[in-house]
């Protein structure tokens, strides 16, 4: 059992291992459908890249995928978090509510991957709507299936990444397949909940021509999707594999040259997305 610890202010940048050692892993975390605790990366009070207004962000712990560029590769395991109580959490949200509202923004949950610990991320998601504060996740759909209707009954909005359209790349971008976060989209689609889609655009990688076509060509349709965000690759997290020694594959990839990220954007735009 981890020693339960304190929330700690930080940013996405900061590098956090080993902090629950007795942790469970999180290929075999099961809900208890309880969620009172769980693990946390860290957080940032006023972000303005991650939703709609000025937002709080909280980074938990945990994913399944294991993408090539990840700028937070200390996220992937429950055991290099911070066990704290949801409680705790909300309680300090509490303190940036009245600031979040007037600057039209909320709370915004990544990760990691939120959903790997739906039942703790679903306590404070409803914690922050109960304060009136509008919710978003950042997600990879990967886990999709495990947000059921009351999962979603207290998010406002889906931060969606569709890493890559052909399932060739999506499998040697992230190690796993593409179909469940697909599934997800048409799901959050078929029940008009707002979403924005995101793509990181990897040099070499993500950006073939008819890879981007397949996404926008996706979504396009979609009504519910309100913008289509490219993300340029960058070396940010670079520091974070060497740190824990990990294979970094992406040390020779530049980010996207301006005439790149505008192509992508010209593909977006031209299949009928709102691109930014
Ligand atoms: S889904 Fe996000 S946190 Fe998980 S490996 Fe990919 S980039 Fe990193």
């Amino acid at each position: 059992m981890s020693q339960v610890g304190e929330l700690e202010a930080g940013n996405r940048h900061d590098l956090r291992v080993g902090l629950s050692p007795d942790a469970p892993d999180e290929a075999d975390l099961r809900d208890d459908h309880k969620g009172e605790h769980g693990y946390v990366h860290s957080y940032e009070s006023s972000s303005r890249y991650d939703g709609p207004g000025v937002r709080a962000v909280l980074f938990v712990s945990g994913c399944l995928l294991r993408c090539t560029y990840c700028h937070n590769p200390d996220t992937w395991h429950l055991k290099d978090g911070t066990y704290v109580s949801a409680a705790h959490v909300i309680e300090r949200l509490r303190a940036f509510a009245p600031a979040l509202r007037a600057l039209d923004g909320g709370l915004t949950i990544s990760g990691g991957e939120p959903m790997v610990q739906r039942d703790f991320t679903r306590r404070i998601f409803a914690g922050a709507k109960q304060m009136g504060l509008h919710t978003a996740i950042q997600t990879s759909g990967f886990l999709g299936d495990r947000a059921d209707d009351d999962y979603l009954s207290v998010i406002d909005l889906v931060l969606l990444d569709i890493k890559s359209f052909d399932p060739a790349t999506y499998k040697a971008v992230t190690e796993r397949e593409l179909a469940p976060t697909l599934r997800f989209a048409e799901r959050l689609a078929a029940l008009g909940k707002p979403a924005w889609v995101r793509f990181t655009l990897v040099p070499g990688r993500t950006d073939d021509p008819a890879n981007v076509e397949g996404i926008a060509r996706f979504v396009a349709p979609m009504k519910n999707v309100a913008w289509v965000e490219v993300q340029p690759f960058h070396q940010m997290g670079a520091f974070k594999w060497k740190a824990m020694g990990l294979d970094y594959r992406e040390e020779a990839t530049a980010s996207p040259t301006p005439d790149l990220v505008k192509r992508v954007h010209e593909q977006f735009r031209a299949a009928g997305c709102n691109v930014r």
